[in-house]
């Protein structure tokens, strides 16, 4: 491993931390990073609860989500989730999924999720909300085989994020940081968005807008990385903050 890959791999296991702290993952979800110096590689944890991961519980996949080396550890049944979408999408070089509590009413009923801020402009005017059921008919509500993966990577398309009816949604960024940045700002506009409907009054951002806003910048995803390790470090943690990529 290199050094730039165990730096990446740290920062991965910082994410972990941080996407708990602010309500993303809990004891299910995993994230994921491309290996700088071979795209058809991607380093994912072991099947552990994302709070218990550390750097020696990652591993490196090939893009048919088998491990580069033989274990006897348990891995994550859903790791095709991240292969899928690297095969499909070369610009994608962090992957998350997750089932947090603010983005699962827009997975189970009929509200659709748009954008209604400018910290979640990058979710557009429309979310894809990916229905297993139109393929598969139904399943155990898991992408455990790489056609079902295949698929949402198809209704991903070239978004940052997608829903999956009855399950949870799927993050990507062009590095770790841009990735936990989508994350946790996809959740703070769902808030926002469910509390205004529920009084009837969401006013989600024009096409206009949402072009004018654009993708967060890295000033933007430096700030909130620095926010987030900082929250950390007062909940006892002694992670230091890094510089974005
Ligand atoms: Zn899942």
């Amino acid at each position: 491993m290199t050094r730039q890959t165990r730096d990446l791999v740290d920062t991965l296991v910082l994410a972990h931390r941080i996407l708990v702290n602010e309500g993303v993952l809990d004891a299910f979800g995993h994230a994921s990073v491309r290996d700088p110096d071979r795209p058809d590689v991607f380093w994912l944890g072991r099947a552990l609860p994302p709070s218990r991961l550390g750097a020696s519980d990652v591993l490196a996949f090939d893009l048919d989500s088998s491990p580069l080396e033989k274990t006897d550890t348990a891995i994550y049944s859903e790791r095709f989730i991240h292969s899928e979408i690297y095969r499909a999408r070369p610009d994608v070089h962090a992957v998350c999924h997750h089932h947090a509590p603010s983005l699962m009413p827009f997975c189970v009923g009929q509200l659709e999720l748009s954008a209604v801020s400018q910290t979640g402009a990058f979710l557009g005017s429309k979310v894809t909300l990916w229905d297993s059921t139109d393929e598969f008919g139904p399943t155990r509500m898991l992408i455990d085989d790489p056609r079902q993966a295949a698929s949402l990577a198809r209704a991903l398309d070239t978004q940052s994020l997608v829903l999956m009816r009855g399950h949870g949604t799927v993050v990507v960024g062009r590095s770790i940081e841009d990735m936990v940045f989508k994350a946790v700002y996809a959740c703070r506009d769902a808030d926002a968005y469910r509390a205004a409907a529920a009084f009837g009054a969401a006013s989600p951002l024009s096409p206009a807008e949402i072009a004018l806003c654009g993708e967060p910048g890295v000033p933007a995803i430096q700030r909130g990385w620095e926010h987030w390790t900082a929250t950390l470090a007062t909940h006892g943690d002694t992670i230091k903050s890094e510089r974005v990529r």
